[in-house]
């Protein structure tokens, strides 16, 4: 069965320019929750990591320096069928194939500056954590041939956070 949670991040463009709200009441109408959220700005190396997969691929460099420009912010997101109805909410990768009503059609510049990054898998294991870092460094990061995301999104000093670890089986 499809599982019910997924991440997603509203990246550095939307962020900064102001439309975080404008996207999680679309998500919010799109029947999605939101489980935990946090602000934060990506290192390098966070994000070069979260984004490995696409490590070969010519715009990457660009990619890594986009998603570390300014704030963004990951949350994990509650909803039948999550992964699935998430990129069907978040639309193309390319703002100008999207559908209408899409979050990338309504607010992504471009396909690189998209607005919103969604998961392709399935596979969740969330689990509590102090950490206050999105920590994708682990061996099995590095490894995985396929989609991998690894989150830990941490609560205020000193509370409790929520790991997300994303692959394929
Ligand atoms: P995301 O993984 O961020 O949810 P996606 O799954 O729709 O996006 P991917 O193919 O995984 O798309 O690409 C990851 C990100 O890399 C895209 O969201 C976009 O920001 C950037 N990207 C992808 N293809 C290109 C391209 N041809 N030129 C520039 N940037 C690109
Ligand atoms: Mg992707």
């Amino acid at each position: 069965m499809a599982g019910n949670r997924t991440l997603t991040i509203i990246k550095p463009d939307a962020f900064n320019s102001g439309k975080a709200g404008l996207i999680v009441a679309l998500l919010e109408k799109a029947g999605f929750r939101i489980v935990a959220s946090r602000v934060m700005q990506l290192t390098e190396k966070q994000a070069g990591a979260f984004y490995a997969v696409h490590r070969e691929r010519p715009f990457f460099t660009p990619l890594v320096r986009f998603m570390t420009s300014g704030k963004c912010m990951p949350m994990v997101l509650e909803r039948a069928d999550a992964v699935a109805s998430l990129r069907k909410t978040i639309g193309a990768t390319d703002p100008a194939e999207a559908e209408a009503g899409t979050v990338r059609k309504l607010y992504a510049e471009s396909k690189e500056r998209n607005a919103i990054h969604a998961s392709d898998s399935d596979r969740m294991r969330s689990g509590r954590r102090g950490s206050s870092s999105l920590n994708p460094s682990s061996s099995k990061s590095r490894n995985c041939k396929d989609d991998y995301r690894r989150a830990a999104l941490g609560g205020p000093a000193g509370g409790r956070g929520l790991e997300l670890h994303h692959d394929r089986p």
